[in-house]
This record gives C-alpha cells, sequence and structure tokens, in this order.
C-alpha cells in the first residue's frame, strides 16, 4: 500500500498532471495550485544560499515556468491551526467539549506522531489528541473548497500539491477523511518532499539562484502577498507557544510576552508553566521524537502526567528535521539545521488573528468562528487501528 502511496504522490506525477495538460482539450486541464511550507522553504533557502523572501519568488517563478498556476503558501492555512487549538485548548480547559475529550490536548499535526497514536494505543490515546486539521490539510480545505468557488471550478478540476519537510505528509494526505466521495477527489491530491522538489529543479536543469524572482500569489484576492510572513515559535508551527499565551490571557488574565522552557530529560522535552499566586495553573510541554513520545505515553497511561497541553512531534528537533528535507554532504547535521532555523526565523511573523484576510475568511467563508463549517472543514477524527488490520507500512 506505501508503494502505490509513494507512486501516486511524487514529483514524477505532478510532471505527468503538468504534461497531460499541455496536450487536453479546452476545458479539460486541471488547474494545478502548489501549497509550499515555510520548512521547506527554509531547507532550500539554506542549499542555495537565498534568504527566505527570494527563496519563496523564485520557487514561484519555477514552479510557474514548469506549468503550475498558483503557489501559495501553507503558513497562511496555520495561522487557521493554530486558531483553531487556542480555541479547544479553552474549550476543553474549561470542561465545555464534551467528556469524550480530556486534558491534556496532545497536538495532532504530525503524521508520525497520530499514524503510532492511533495504530498502538489507539482507543487510548484518541481521546487526548487535538481535533485541528494540520496547516496541510487545512490548506486542503481552503484550496478545494474556498478557491475552487472563487476560480468557479468544482474541486475535482484541481490538482493540489503540498511541498513538505516530510514522507509522513503523503500518507496524511491519502487518509479517507481528507477524500472527497462527491467529487472523488482529495483535498490534497499529491505531496512532494523538499528533496523531490530540488530533484525537480535539478531534472528540469534550473538553479534556483539564477531564476527571476516572481511575484508571491495570494489566496484571499482582498490581499496582496509581499513577502512570506510566519508565526512565532518553534520549526514546527509554535503550537505551545501560541496555546499557552492564548490561553494565559483568556484564562488567567496574564499577558505572557516571552516563553521560557525548562528543559526536561533532554532538549527534546521541555516544558513550560505559567504561575498565578504560587500556584501552577497551565503546564505545557513539547515532546519531538520517539523516545519522548514513548515517555510521555507511559506517564499518560500511570496517570502521571501532569500537563495540560503537549506540542508532540516525531521527529528529534521537530519538523525542520524532517526526513523530506534536504542534506547537505559535506556540512555536518547539527550546523546545516541551525542554518535552516536561522531562515526559518528570518521571515516577519504576525499573530495569526491579526493576518490579512484571516477574520475575512471565518466570516465569508466559514460562516464565523465555531460554526458547523468550520469544525467540518478545519477539524478531523481518528481511527483506532487493530493492529493485525493495519495496511500502512510505517516506520514505528
Ligand atoms: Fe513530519 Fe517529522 Fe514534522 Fe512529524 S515532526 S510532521 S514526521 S517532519
Amino acid at each position: 500500500a506505501e508503494t502505490v502511496l509513494i507512486t501516486q504522490q511524487s514529483h514524477e506525477e505532478l510532471r505527468k498532471v503538468i504534461d497531460a495538460n499541455k496536450t487536453a482539450a479546452p476545458g479539460q486541464q486541471k488547474l494545478v495550485v502548489v501549497s509550499v511550507s515555510p520548512q521547506s522553504r527554509a531547507s532550500l533557502a539554506a542549499q542555495f544560499g537565498l534568504n527566505p523572501t527570494d527563496t519563496a519568488r523564485k520557487l514561484t517563478a519555477f514552479f510557474k515556468k514548469i506549468g503550475v498556476h498558483y503557489v501559495f503558501d501553507t503558513s497562511f492555512s496555520r495561522n487557521f491551526s493554530l486558531l483553531e487549538s487556542q480555541r479547544e485548548f479553552v474549550q476543553r480547559f474549561r470542561g465545555q467539549a464534551g467528556s469524550q475529550q480530556a486534558l491534556p490536548v496532545l497536538a495532532s499535526a504530525c503524521p508520525g506522531w497520530i499514524c503510532y497514536a492511533e495504530k498502538t494505543h489507539g482507543s487510548f490515546l484518541i481521546p487526548y489528541l487535538s481535533t485541528v486539521r494540520s496547516p496541510q490539510q487545512v490548506m486542503g480545505s481552503l484550496v478545494k473548497d474556498f478557491f475552487a468557488q472563487q476560480q468557479h471550478l468544482t474541486p475535482d478540476s484541481i490538482y493540489h500539491v503540498t511541498v513538505m519537510p516530510c514522507y509522513d505528509k503523503k500518507l496524511e494526505a491519502s487518509r479517507p477523511d481528507f477524500f472527497s466521495q462527491d467529487y472523488q477527489t482529495r483535498d490534497v491530491d499529491c505531496v512532494v518532499t523538499t528533496g523531490e522538489v530540488f530533484k525537480l529543479l535539478e531534472e528540469e536543469g534550473v538553479s534556483l539562484s539564477e531564476l527571476e524572482p516572481a511575484p508571491l500569489d495570494s489566496l484571499c484576492s482582498s490581499v496582496s502577498a509581499q513577502e512570506p510572513s510566519s508565526h512565532r515559535g518553534g520549526g514546527s508551527g509554535g503550537y505551545l507557544e501560541h496555546v499557552f499565551q492564548h490561553a494565559a490571557r483568556e484564562l488567567f488574565g496574564i499577558h505572557v510576552d516571552e516563553i521560557t522552557y525548562r528543559p526536561l530529560r533532554n532538549k527534546d522535552f521541555q516544558e513550560v508553566t505559567l504561575e498565578k499566586e504560587g500556584q501552577i495553573v497551565l503546564h505545557f510541554a513539547a515532546a519531538y521524537g520517539f523516545r519522548n513520545i514513548q515517555n510521555l505515553v507511559q506517564k499518560l497511561k500511570r496517570g502521571r502526567c501532569p500537563y495540560h497541553y503537549v506540542e508532540v512531534m516525531a521527529c528529534p528537533a521537530g519538523c525542520l528535521n524532517g526526513g523530506g528535507q534536504l542534506k547537505a554532504p559535506n556540512t555536518p547535521g547539527k550546523e546545516l539545521l541551525q542554518r535552516v532555523e536561522t531562515l526559518y526565523s528570518m521571515v516577519r511573523t504576525e499573530a495569526p488573528e491579526d493576518a490579512p484576510g484571516i477574520q475575512e475568511l471565518y466570516r465569508c467563508w466559514l460562516q464565523g468562528e465555531g460554526s458547523e463549517r468550520a469544525g467540518r472543514l478545519l477539524h478531523t477524527s481518528y481511527h483506532a487501528v487493530e493492529k493485525a488490520s493495519s495496511s500502512l507500512g510505517i516506520r514505528w
């Protein structure tokens, strides 16, 4: 099953769709949309010695040159993932979300971790998982629902590709939860890794540094994208930071400017606390890498997990260090990762609630915050998988 999946989701597949467009009868062409993750952009920037803005513009130029119609940035969809995560946490903390959903809330943007959770401890862990879709899958909703409507197209006439730091994102895109039965199409048709984009550049004989930059596209016609933006916080999206700061303000009226992490067993397992009148009122943690995840699950199973929220990521050091990122043969891994981290954090950051277009889309596309539509398009569900019937091969 995994082999079929990898063949269906590869840069060769993207090339096939682009080639088919060249000979298709008018009206039969697919609109090709590529959504690039900021982690992939930082990895390519390090490879080509470029700054993040030039990388975004040159990547846009490259994709358009080979036949892609629109190039978007998944930082835009991450605004929704972060805002929904904030809202979900406050609701669960206040006990408003129903007894099926428990604390701690465990972040769910990492498909490597979700696969492990569903397969090994499904019925135990699922009630803790955040139901918020990852930025990739919110981008799927935005492109196949909002953008399709804007373009007066049906979702199946758009071919949506994401560029990700990670092979497990291919598995996420192929989940039945993200497939439209009505239109027989996926929200994300194809995931290519950063390394596969590099291969595509090589096959086309193009060096990113030599391309003329192109203007950035914006999903929202009322917003013009001048330069890429991102969110404060770590290279896996800053979930912990955003949820912590929002919860401190919303639940305890405390404004937190800077987050101070306290390392626990190692640098990939850290915690953050908020105190009020000498009591710990919020206790968050970040657990990266399989060893730390196992440790967290054991704590939960023994009833000794003190946290209200945990940002869980399968890769040590998080998404900037994902398996689909570029390697540099002559640069030690640590040095390369540091360079990628610096480039990742070089772009302008903005609070998700202030990002241009977000409030407008909540109003006109989702029919308001907390609406049935927002629940359907921005959230998902999980399924315990019996080990014997599991068909997805994954590295756990
Ligand atoms: Fe993918 Fe690793 Fe990020 Fe998880 S932590 S989403 S496996 S790159």
